[in-house]
């Protein structure tokens, strides 16, 4: 795995939006929580049991976690937004969405040099207009992206294990993605 060529993959300025910080760890520095899963089952963002990127669709967290721990390397990066204030909350949905479609800019651009990985995103899959969760199977499990969270994945001990920012200061927001290589 050439981790130059993969950053300069996510340096690319024909990107729709900009990489603002990654750094590279091993895959059994990701810290994982079961109290992190446990909280989606709060439904705070209304995909409990809506798709197959969020529990329980998405699996056991402790096999996830086994299951990233079987890679190699681990790539996290962030995007940072900015918000009209801080209770801007169209402004940190559409934020996301940018994250999401950043996502698969680069997704599609590691796999169009060849380069094996999985991505894990922020939040659950957006891909359909209705998943077919829980009545037939994923119909792209090769550009499914697993929220982070529903996996299990602390991210803000992730931030501090691989040193980027959680939180890019007032009227800002951050959002995280981890790339795994085998
Ligand atoms: S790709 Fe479609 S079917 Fe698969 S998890 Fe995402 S929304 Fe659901």
């Amino acid at each position: 795995m050439n981790q130059q060529a993969i950053e300069t993959i996510l340096r690319d300025p024909s990107l729709p939006f900009a990489v603002h910080e990654l750094a590279w760890l091993s895959p059994s520095e990701v810290p994982f929580d079961a109290r992190v899963r446990e909280m989606c089952a709060s439904n705070r963002c209304g995909l409990y049991g809506k798709t197959w990127t969020c529990p329980p669709g998405v699996g056991e967290w402790e096999a996830l976690r086994d299951e990233c721990r079987s890679y190699a390397h681990a790539l996290v990066f962030t995007t940072k937004h900015v918000l009209d204030d801080d209770f801007d909350f169209e402004g940190i949905s559409q934020s996301g969405v940018l994250h999401k479609q950043l996502d698969r800019a680069i997704a599609d651009a590691l796999r169009a040099q060849g380069i094996s990985h999985h991505l894990y995103s922020a939040g659950g899959c957006s891909l359909c207009k209705t998943c077919t969760y829980p009545d037939a199977p994923c119909r792209f499990p090769e550009h499914v992206h697993r929220s982070m969270e529903a996996c299990g994945v602390d991210v803000g001990a992730l931030s501090r294990a691989c040193g980027l920012r959680y939180n890019n200061g007032p009227q800002t927001v951050t959002y995280f993605s981890m790339i795994l290589f085998p």
